[in-house]
C-alpha cells in the first residue's frame, strides 16, 4: 500500500487521534515533508530484497515509505505511547516489526541474523539527535553487517562526518566514520520539513560501508586512541596531546622519532594528519612496543 503519512494534514489528524504529546527528552521531530521521505527512500536505495531497520519510526512516516518499497522492516522505538500509533498506521503492511525498545540496548547482530539471515542490512533513521554518535559508533564497532546507514542527523554533524583534513570540521568523528565508511551527504533538510520544528539544520548522509577497510591498521585500539588524544587538545601539537595521555603511555621521544619517520613535523597538529597517517603512526607505536 502506498503511505499515507507525511504531510501536515495527516500527521496532525493521527496526533490528535492518539492526544501525544511529544517527548522533548526522546528528540521526536516528526518529518512531514515527502519529498525528503522519498529522498531518503532513494538515497538508501532501499529495493524489494531488502531488509531495513529502522531507528524511531515515530508514528511511522517512514517506516511506512520503507515497508512499501523493502521486504521487510524492524522499527525499534523508545516512547511507549507510540506503540498503539504505530499499530494503527501500518496496519496495512504485513512485512513490518515493531520493537518497543531503546535502540542502544538492542543486540542488532542477532536482530540482522534471525530478520536477514545474518545478510547486510539496511539502517534507515531520522535519528534522535541526542545519541547520534553512539548508535553509529555502536553500529560500526560491533561489526553489525550493514550495507549501509542513511540517516537525518544535525547539518553540523554531518559535515563533521564527511570532513577531511585541513578543515575545521575534521575531527574523531570524521575519523571514525570513514574508518568503517564512505559519507555523502545527501540533502540538507531546513527545520519546516519536521514537526515540531527543530532549534538546528538537518541532513540526510549516507555512510557506505567499505567492503574492504581503507587502512590497515595493526592495534585498531590504539589507533582510535590516538586519534580521540590528538583532538582533545586541538590546538596542541600532536607531540603535547598524544604524551600527556594518561591511558595510552607513549613517550615524547618516541612521538618524535615516528614523526621523523614518517617525514613529518615534529610541531604536526592532529588536525593535519589523514586517516592513512594515524594508522601508520599507530603501526609504529605498536612496533615499538614489541
Ligand atoms: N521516524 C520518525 C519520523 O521521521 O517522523 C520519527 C523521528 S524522531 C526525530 C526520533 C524518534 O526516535 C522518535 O520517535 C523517538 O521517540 C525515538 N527514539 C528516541 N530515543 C530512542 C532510543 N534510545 N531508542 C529507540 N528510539 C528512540
Amino acid at each position: 500500500p502506498e503511505p499515507t503519512l507525511g504531510n501536515p494534514k495527516n500527521t496532525i489528524e493521527i496526533l490528535q487521534k492518539y492526544k501525544f504529546v511529544f517527548q522533548k527528552k526522546f528528540g521526536q521531530n516528526f518529518l512531514i515533508d515527502e519529498h525528503v521521505l522519498e529522498k531518503i527512500i532513494q538515497a538508501a536505495g532501499v529495493g524489494p530484497d531488502d531488509f531495513v531497520v529502522e531507528i524511531g519510526p515515530g508514528i511511522g512516516t517512514m517506516t511506512q515509505y520503507l515497508a512499501h518499497a523493502a521486504r521487510g522492516v524492524a522499527a525499534v522505538e523508545i516512547d511507549r505511547a507510540l506503540i498503539p500509533i504505530l499499530k494503527d498506521t501500518l496496519s496495512p503492511y504485513d512485512n513490518v516489526t515493531v520493537i518497543n525498545e531503546d535502540i542502544l540496548k538492542v543486540d542488532l547482530n542477532q536482530l540482522a541474523e534471525e530478520m536477514n539471515d545474518g545478510r547486510p542490512v539496511k539502517v534507515v533513521a531520522n535519528l534522535p539527535y541526542y545519541i547520534t554518535t553512539p548508535i553509529i559508533m555502536g553500529l560500526f564497532e560491533s561489526h553489525v553487517p550493514v550495507d549501509n546507514i542513511t540517516v537525518m542527523v544535525q547539518k553540523e554533524v554531518a559535515e563533521r562526518m564527511q570532513a577531511g583534513p585541513g578543515s575545521k570540521d575534521y575531527g574523531a568523528l570524521s575519523l571514525a566514520v570513514q574508518y568503517y565508511a564512505d559519507p555523502y551527504i545527501v540533502a540538507n533538510v531546513p527545520p519546516n520539513c519536521f514537526m515540531p520544528r527543530p532549534n538546528v539544520g538537518s541532513a540526510v548522509i549516507r555512510l557506505q560501508t567499505h567492503v574492504d577497510p581503507p587502512v590497515k591498521v595493526k592495534n585498531e585500539k590504539l589507533m582510535f586512541g590516538i586519534i580521540r588524544a590528538s583532538f582533545n587538545q586541538r590546538r596542541k601539537t600532536l607531540q603535547n596531546s598524544v604524551s600527556h595521555d594518561p591511558g595510552l603511555g607513549i613517550s615524547k621521544e618516541l612521538i618524535a622519532e615516528n614523526l621523523e619517520k614518517m617525514g613529518l613535523s615534529a610541531t604536526i597538529r592532529g588536525e593535519a594528519l589523514s586517516l592513512q597517517q594515524f594508522a601508520e603512526f599507530a603501526d609504529l607505536v605498536e612496533e615499538a612496543r614489541q
